[in-house]
């Protein structure tokens, strides 16, 4: 099964009867790049825990164990942590 693209043709000007300006829109999300500009969480210590935030954008928690200038990302939301400095 294909999947097809969310991007609007740049002619379609109605969605659902409603005018949309295909330039007003979003452009197709690269959540893995943007998440890659975020800056690693600093922990202060050997391990963490991360549920992805509270409420519905949450996940369930996870612990990570975490290295000392080695970012290490979580498998659910792909936040990255960071050991600030070894003991
Ligand atoms: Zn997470």
């Amino acid at each position: 099964m294909a999947v097809r693209s969310m991007t609007l043709p740049a002619n379609k000007k109605y969605v659902n009867g409603h005018k949309v300006d295909p330039a007003a829109q979003p452009k197709p999300s690269n959540a893995a790049e943007l998440i890659s500009k975020v800056p690693p969480v600093e922990i202060d210590g050997p391990a963490t825990v991360c549920d992805g935030g509270r409420g519905p954008l949450g996940h369930p928690r996870v612990f990570i164990n975490l290295e000392p200038h080695r970012p290490v990302e979580c498998g659910y939301c792909g936040v990255r942590y960071v050991q600030s400095h070894s003991h």
